[in-house]
């Protein structure tokens, strides 16, 4: 695996690599290395050439300061996993190479995605993603881009990010991998017990079950339940659990048998934000 600190060394070593018809698949992240991750360098591995992978927290995307500064760094594990899933190269910047002194945020135009479920509760953070996957994005190039079903409506930014910038970039998005208790996994479950992690498989539990139960008709009543059951076992805070349009995300209260729905939760256990979904049709 080679590793660059540089973006314009690698955007220069990769526009060879294109010259040469070679295809490139991306996985950016934010490092905290867990095998969700490597689920998409596995993926990219299969459908290219050379996988490219980026480790960098960055920091526009984190309306908390807490979470910037407590998120897990695990940078030697992270190589190691990476070298044994046969990744090609490591991109590693530092911050001031993605926002350089002379780098001015631009503004996305994201429609309502800003402002339902994350875009509510975390009021800039996809901005920041986009600033962020934009400068990753115009160094790598990639043939395809790869993201995880975990984080839904992130991809459905990153799906109009490419279009508003039109990008030549194709997305494939990788389902979520799970713990054997159906926990989602997540660089931030490092930061829970070993008790916590077990309590927080109940937001799966949770999901399967409204998945279970859904019938046409008034299904508000169903996210309830599971909100109640959560804070009951002892989860501090629910920001949302919410069934809604598969392809807009706009709440369904009222479902008609044949729009494709998914249901998304974001809860805090023990100081910790978790977010889940599961496909519901
Ligand atoms: P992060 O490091 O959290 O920014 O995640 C980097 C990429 O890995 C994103 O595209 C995530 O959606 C994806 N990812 C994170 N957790 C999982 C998981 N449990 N299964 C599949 N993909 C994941």
């Amino acid at each position: 695996m080679i590793l660059f600190k540089k973006g314009d060394e690698l955007k220069k070593y990769l526009i060879k690599k294109t010259a040469e018809g070679i295809s490139i698949g991306f996985v950016p992240t934010m490092g905290a290395l867990h095998e969700g991750h490597l689920s998409l360098v596995r993926a990219a591995k299969e459908r290219n050439r050379l996988v490219v992978c980026s480790i960098f927290v960055n920091p526009s995307q984190f309306n908390d300061p807490q979470d910037y500064l407590q998120y897990p760094k695990t940078i030697d594990q992270d190589i190691f996993l990476l070298e044994k899933s046969a990744c090609d190269i490591l991109f590693l910047p530092e911050v001031q190479e993605i926002y350089p002194q002379n780098y001015t945020p631009l503004h996305y135009e994201l429609g309502s995605l800003e402002t339902l479920l994350e875009g509510k509760y975390r009021p800039g953070h996809f901005q920041g993603v986009c600033q962020v996957v934009d400068r990753l994005l115009a160094i790598v190039m990639p043939t395809i881009l790869f993201l995880g079903q975990k984080d839904y409506q992130q991809c459905m930014v990153i799906e109009r990010l490419i279009r508003l910038k039109q990008y030549a970039i194709q997305l494939y998005i990788v389902p979520t991998m799970r713990e054997t208790s159906g926990l989602a996994m997540s660089s931030r479950n490092l930061r829970l017990t070993e008790q916590d992690r077990a309590k927080a498989a109940a937001i799966y539990t949770g999901l399967k079950h409204i998945k279970s139960q859904l019938q046409p008709g008034n299904i508000e009543s169903l996210c309830n339940q599971v909100t109640a059951d959560l804070l009951e076992i002892g989860f501090d805070k629910i920001d949302y659990i919410s069934i809604a349009n598969a392809k807009t995300l706009e709440p369904i209260d009222v479902w008609d048998g044949e729009t494709a729905l998914v249901v998304l939760a974001a809860a805090f256990l023990s100081g910790v934000r978790l977010i889940d979904n599961i496909p519901l049709t």
